[in-house]
């Protein structure tokens, strides 16, 4: 108790306190014309109240390097509750610690009080270091020193367009530089998440991660054990939704940030069988992104793992099980191994699935089959999947183009493309012929017509 309170008093000696260096516009050029208007009210209104609020973290960043922020973050003197009082449309949220959501027009505004970091002596940590609860409140100047790196730690005064800098960040941002504020390592031991965060903000800014914060990463890596699995895997869709995908996971690889570390990259970057089908999606998904365009995780997830089901799916189907239940089956197979260990989400699994369950259903192009499919909520969902497996050479084109004319035809021409399409698809045909040729007539499986075989050769 006492050794706290000398730590207390004696930690920071007045002369190592530094004041932050004042940024006028004319020298970062950002206009609040730039902010969203709910940004811009939600500090006039707290300023207007007395309190201290600035925009702060990645939009800051963002607009500087010239990117269009995501979102925005508020950060103020007030506390949650003070915040909540000032706002009608709010609400406190606590996950780790209190923040308020404010909503204004159809933005969704987060305001976090001033916090202070704690060192790992005197907080809450686990055995490795890691730290467990920092809501300790605290002023402007601690609020910066928690944050993680220098760029991140920019504050932007509405009112005045000035720039609070407490550690050189608008200066690392020229230079093109992620560093982070105090010594790494220490920092990636209170939070290991904060090595994937240097690899994903450096791959999306384009900005070199600076070699005192890069270094230690290899050989820390093993602590990302340690950290809850809905905690990485919600780092994890950060990542696979940067619009940088393919540049953040090859440079977890070189950072050696695979192989049991994250159960995740293991299934990307470890499938021999898939490897085409899942980079090709995951370049699908960065092209979607940057153009603004829908993406969900369930598709994305769905693309992930399945060659694993392709895999136990023929498994099955060549101990004798039949194509439809056996689907089902190796799709729970997958599932249930990776599912818990990845922290997917129930809703993610609901969606993964009914993506998956529609694929067989694409084979089957006679009757009344292909108008109950096309009305399907997730037709279009199923059918950009379709489209991948074809891109990868996993199924003919053939069926891919058939689907789209027969979506956008009226119904005699319908009726004609059911008419001439082909009994079944080419690979699934192939293979049948081929396993009458090996098994005497009558023996052969009783897959039902038409139904798409899995990894293939066609293309
Ligand atoms: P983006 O929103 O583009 O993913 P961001 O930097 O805004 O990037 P957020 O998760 O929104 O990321 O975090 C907002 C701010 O909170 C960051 O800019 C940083 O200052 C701080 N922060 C976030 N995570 C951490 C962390 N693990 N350790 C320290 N500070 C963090
Ligand atoms: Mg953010």
């Amino acid at each position: 108790m006492i050794r706290k309170l000398l730590r207390k008093v004696f930690k920071r000696p007045q002369n190592e306190r530094h004041e932050p260096a004042l940024i006028p516009v004319a020298r970062h050029g950002i206009r609040r014309e730039q902010l969203s208007p709910a940004a811009r009210k939600v500090c006039s209104v707290l300023q207007e109240k007395g309190y201290k609020a600035f925009v702060v973290g990645g939009a800051v960043r963002d607009l500087l390097i010239g990117h269009p922020p995501k979102d925005y973050d508020v950060a103020t003197s007030a506390t949650p509750e003070e915040v909540r009082a000032a706002f009608r449309r709010s609400r406190i949220i606590g996950r780790r610690f209190k923040i308020v959501h404010v909503m204004s027009g159809p933005e969704t505004i987060e305001v976090s009080t001033f916090r202070a970091g704690q060192d790992a002596e005197s907080a809450d940590t686990d055995e490795h270091g890691r730290v467990l609860r920092d809501n300790v409140y605290g002023n402007q100047e601690e609020d910066a020193t928690r944050r993680d790196f220098t760029v991140n730690a920019l504050y932007y005064d509405p009112s005045t367009e000035t720039i609070v800098d407490y550690h050189h960040g608008v200066a690392d941002i020229q230079h093109k530089t992620l560093r982070m504020i105090g010594d790494p390592r220490t920092r990636y031991r209170e939070d290991p998440v904060r090595m994937l965060r240097a690899v994903r903000l450096g791959a999306k800014l384009g900005l070199t991660i600076d070699p005192a914060a890069r270094n230690p990463i290899r050989e820390m890596g093993v602590l990302l054990e340690n950290v809850p699995a809905a905690r990485l895997f919600d780092e994890m869709l950060k990542l696979l939704f940067s619009g940088y995908a393919v540049k953040c996971l090859k440079q977890l690889r070189e950072e050696g940030l695979h192989h049991g570390l994250l159960p995740l990259l293991d299934v990307i970057l470890e499938q021999p069988m898939g490897e085409r089908f899942v980079w090709l999606s995951l370049e699908n998904t960065d092209e979607r992104v940057r153009q603004d365009k829908s993406v969900s995780p369930g598709f994305l997830f769905a693309t992930l793992l399945w060659h694993e089901v392709l895999t136990a799916w023929e498994r099955r189907k060549a101990a004798g099980e039949h194509a439809q239940p056996a689907l089902f089956e190796a799709m729970d197979e997958v599932l249930d191994a990776q599912a818990g260990k990845l922290a997917i989400t129930r809703r993610i699994v609901g969606d993964i699935k009914d993506i998956w369950a529609l694929q067989p259903r694409f084979d089957k192009r006679a009757g009344k089959t292909p108008y109950r499919l096309i009305e399907q909520p997730r037709y279009r969902a199923g059918w950009d999947f379709l489209r991948l497996r074809a891109q990868a050479g996993e199924i003919p084109m053939e069926i891919v183009d058939w689907w789209d004319r027969f979506a956008h035809a009226g119904h005699d021409e319908r009726e004609a493309l059911i008419r001439h399409a082909p009994a079944e698809s080419a690979p699934a045909a192939a293979k049948k012929r081929r396993r009458k040729r090996r098994k005497p007539a009558g023996a052969a499986n009783a897959a039902p017509a038409g139904e798409t075989m899995p990894g293939s050769e066609s293309a």
